[in-house]
């Protein structure tokens, strides 16, 4: 729930930031850019509290993540841009929170052991 509450507090903290005086509206435009959660609707269960959203649902892998990216080139997109990769950013804090450091990539979180000489 707290997740959810980011989603729109976060948004709304930026807008208020960078985007004043219109910042109200560029806060819609952010806080609607959750709308990227509708391919959860794709997935069983459709809400995991366990799950990392990153690399798993489509709209949410790295090629989307990527085009995220290059939206923020052309400036009527660039709002939209910032708004899903924002979105992106708090989704990772939830895989953190649940242990997956690199979604998608299989790296080992193991601390770095000194190698044993015998
Ligand atoms: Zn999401």
């Amino acid at each position: 729930m707290l997740h959810a509450f980011l989603h729109v507090a976060v948004p709304g903290l930026v807008a208020f930031t960078f985007y004043r005086p219109r910042w109200l509206r560029a806060w819609l435009v952010l806080a609607a850019t959750i709308l990227v959660d509708l391919d959860h609707l794709l997935a069983t269960p459709i809400f995991d509290p366990n799950r990392c959203s990153i690399d798993f649902h489509p709209l949410h892998t790295w090629w989307a993540i990527g085009a995220y990216a290059l939206l923020l080139v052309p400036k009527p997109t660039r709002l939209v841009a910032i708004g899903l990769l924002l979105h992106m950013a708090l989704d990772y804090t939830e895989c953190v929170r649940v242990g997956v450091v690199a979604p998608g990539f299989a790296v080992s979180v193991r601390p770095h052991l000194p190698a044993v000489r015998g």
